[in-house]
């Protein structure tokens, strides 16, 4: 508390003035680790993800479990325990709204018995889970009342107006973080906010005023000392409209710069590479892969970089695709380098590539590996082939992003899998080549059309909507815990069959360990808050021992896959598996993406709802591959109707990936398509949701499109052009973060 005093300070601050300036060394230093921010910039566009009232008490007995709520409540009790597994304590507040209890539990914080004291008022807000049959929230943020109202005032008397306008003012809710609890944030932010210069807007004043918005200093008062909700809701629109126009004038302006690039066209050659390839496929490609096929010859073989999403369910066939674009670029003697997401992945498509091409031509076009795991020598050696020319094909990690690697002519970049590679990191591989390459984007997550003009600007979509001919259906079950417990050995029963049948099994568990699974609980899920969830989650260690002890699947051959064991043991598995080798494996999402293994016939995913939609719709894809019908069964404790249970129910209810795209994005509240999910870092979009927002999108890429059309260099725009340099140094601040 001492060092907010000090830090306080009297000249203006703008937005571009250093957090340290404004704000005391000390928190600058606490905002920059948990959050990254370095301005008051940064800090401001911090904004609250929603906001509370003091008069609501909140009804305990309706909290929804699985959900994010803010409570408004009374302190009834306060007792300290030693935890029972490991060193540490646990300290229970019991809060109350009159009628029901909940329970708030926070791990080695015996401190806040201090001012969590019986009689204390506050506002409470986490996820709820339920433990042991009661509610709960761990960790929650919590802001008590009479020492933290308003501007520090104490409370009104009750029945005055000024009780009143106490009672109705909303108080923001932050993203918090573990040492930046929102009521923290909210007085920093109230500290800085009145000595706030002139803002330049980024929005063009005619712009702004023709859509009824706010000046931006404006908004961001209202945004974060609102005293109505109509405050904060005008200035919530102002700003996202804002954020819209600022990204879009960036993506226009970016579309502009690329197509006055030119690239190296790379015609098809007639009994090259690609055509030996056809010539002994060991199958027919499906009509879509043969229209999508001649679109992207076509666009090769032009002089302007291709940019193009190829979406298709999984096992649609899109390596195939991708693999015949990698040898047209070959047959004009330039490289491919096929970014995947994961080691396994990686490898995988390297020896799939390798099947595909045959003894000859693999001999001549040398496709590489290029991972993190790879020796130094064995490294060295796949640089040098790329480097060279040699390797026509790169396949590789993260890892090909590296400084050290470089290219003799790099000519396609192939990214598998788009939803875990962020605009970055495709960046950083398309700086390795000397003139801008073709790009070939692989995805089985199908995207909105706002989401593809979001984050790709200007991409061309092509769709492979067939299965390639003996593909299986898959079935899908959940399997409700909650309400059926005895449901549970049906699923080992069903396992078994399968395995009786000559078929194999995946078992999927969102943790590793059982310590981890209590430990980061939560974590796993696409919206999981700060807190962990105490409710203990299935790991595969546990579920293998569990598996090896049922008398159900005796003398089964089962093996544990994850990513914290070594490459070779991993590929040694997954190998094993693939062969046939192994009845059952459990395993983590590292099997998610792309691993193929046509016998396997049941994916059965424990704790289902702690997956995101479309890594389920993935997990579920793992079968039905080759000529057995899948089962897919989603286990689930989550209770019916909860936010957690509908994501899993909407996995069932269909199999259909454009469908499920649409479902996720409306089940998902705060996640953002384009945010941390997307690139593991910072979004710069703060209040935008694709999913939701596309009208204001829409609006705001005509708007931008008209100013950029008067003003192609925003010369007259001087505002607009720093925000859009803003962006881009954000952006590649938070790329060089994570590198
Ligand atoms: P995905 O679209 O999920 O990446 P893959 O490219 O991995 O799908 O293809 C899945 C499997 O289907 C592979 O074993 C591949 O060899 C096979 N395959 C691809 N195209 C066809 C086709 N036209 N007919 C039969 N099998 C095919
Ligand atoms: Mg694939």
């Amino acid at each position: 508390m001492t060092d907010e005093g000090s830090a306080t300070q009297t000249a203006p601050v703008a937005l571009g003035t250093p957090l340290t300036t404004a704000i005391g060394e000390r928190q600058a230093a606490a905002f920059a680790r948990a959050f990254g921010h370095r301005t008051v910039g940064d800090l401001l566009t911090h904004y609250p993800r929603r906001y509370a009232h003091r008069g609501e008490l909140t009804a305990l007995a309706e909290l929804p479990a699985g959900e994010d709520v803010t409570i408004v409540a009374e302190v009834k009790k306060c007792g300290t325990r030693p935890m029972r597994q490991r060193r540490g304590s646990i300290l229970e507040v019991a809060i109350s709204d009159g009628t029901g209890l909940i329970t708030l539990t926070f791990f080695n914080q015996a401190w806040r018995a201090n001012e969590l004291v019986p009689g204390r008022r506050g506002i409470f807000a986490g996820k709820v889970n339920r433990y042991k049959g009661s509610l709960q929230l761990t960790h929650p943020d919590y802001e008590l009342f009479d020492d933290t109202a308003g501007n520090g005032s104490s409370i009104p008397a009750p029945s005055t107006p000024d009780f009143e306008a106490w009672q109705s003012q909303p108080i923001p809710i932050y993203p918090a973080s573990g040492t930046l609890p929102s009521w923290k944030i909210a007085r920093v932010v109230r500290e800085v906010l009145p000595h706030l210069a002139q803002v330049a807007d980024p929005v063009p004043r005619d712009v702004a005023s023709e859509h009824g918005l706010e000046e931006f200093g404006a908004a961001l008062r209202g945004i974060h000392m609102p005293t109505n909700d109509a405050d904060w809701r005008r200035a919530r629109d102002t700003l996202r409209y804002q954020e819209a126009f600022v990204l879009q004038a960036a993506l226009l302006q970016e579309r502009e710069r690329l197509r006055a690039t030119a690239a190296t066209a790379r015609m098809p050659v007639p009994d090259g590479y690609a055509a030996r390839l056809d010539a002994h496929l060991p199958f027919e490609l499906t009509a879509d892969q043969e229209a999508v096929g001649e679109q992207i010859e076509h666009d090769l073989a032009q002089p302007v970089p291709m940019n193009r999403l190829v979406q298709g369910e999984v096992g649609s066939g899109k390596t195939v695709v991708a693999l015949r674009a990698m040898l047209q670029v070959a047959d004009n003697g330039g490289q491919s380098a096929f970014l995947a997401p994961t080691e396994v992945l990686a490898s995988q498509h390297l020896r799939s590539i390798v099947a595909s091409l045959g003894p000859d031509l693999a001999a001549e076009l040398m496709p590489t590996l290029l991972t993190g795991r790879l020796t130094a020598s064995e490294r060295k050696k796949a640089m040098l082939r790329a480097v060279s020319g040699q390797a026509q094909i790169v396949v590789g990690t993260h890892a090909l992003l590296g400084d050290a690697v470089s290219f003799f002519d790099l000519g396609l970049v192939v990214v598998d899998e788009q939803h875990r590679f962020g605009v970055e990191q495709r960046d950083v591989l398309r700086g390795k080549a000397a003139t801008p390459p073709h790009q070939l984007v692989l995805t089985a997550t199908p995207i909105p059309r706002t989401v593809a003009m979001t984050v790709f600007g200007d991409l061309d979509v092509s769709t492979i909507a067939q299965l390639p001919a003996g593909r299986q259906k898959i079935e899908s079950f959940v399997v409700p815990l909650a309400e059926h417990p005895r449901w549970e050995n049906r699923i080992w029963e069903r396992a078994s069959e399968e395995i009786a049948a000559g078929h194999q099994v995946f078992v999927v568990c969102p943790a590793i360990s059982a310590k981890e699974a209590e430990d980061d609980a939560g974590e796993l899920i696409d919206d999981a808050d700060d807190a962990p969830s105490a409710t203990p989650v299935a790991s595969v260690e546990q579920t293998l021992a569990a598996v090896q002890a049922n008398p159900l699947l005796a003398g089964k051959r089962v093996a544990a896959l994850h990513g914290r064991l070594p490459a070779d043991e991993k590929d040694a598995v997954m190998r094993a598996f693939a062969a046939g080798a192994l009845d059952l494996i459990v395993a983590t999402t590292v099997i998610e993406v792309g691993v193929d293994v046509p016998n396997a016939s049941a994916m059965i995913v424990l704790d289902a709802d702690r997956f995101g939609v479309s890594q389920l719709h993935q997990l579920r894809g793992r079968v039905g591959r080759g000529g057995v019908p899948g089962l897919c069964l989603f286990v689930t404790t989550a209770e019916a109707g909860s936010l957690a249970r509908e994501r899993v129910d909407a996995v069932a209810a269909t199999l259909d990936g454009f469908e499920l795209a649409e479902a996720d994005l409306e089940l998902r509240r705060e996640g953002d398509v384009l945010g941390s999910n997307q690139s593991g870092g910072r979004s710069s979009l703060r209040l935008l949701r694709v999913a939701r927002d596309g009208a204001v999108i829409e609006q705001a890429r005509a708007d931008a499109a008209a100013v950029l059309e008067h003003d192609p260099v925003l010369h007259e725009h001087p505002a607009l052009a720093s925000a859009i340099a803003d962006r881009l140094t954000d952006r590649s601040r938070d790329f060089l973060a994570r590198a």
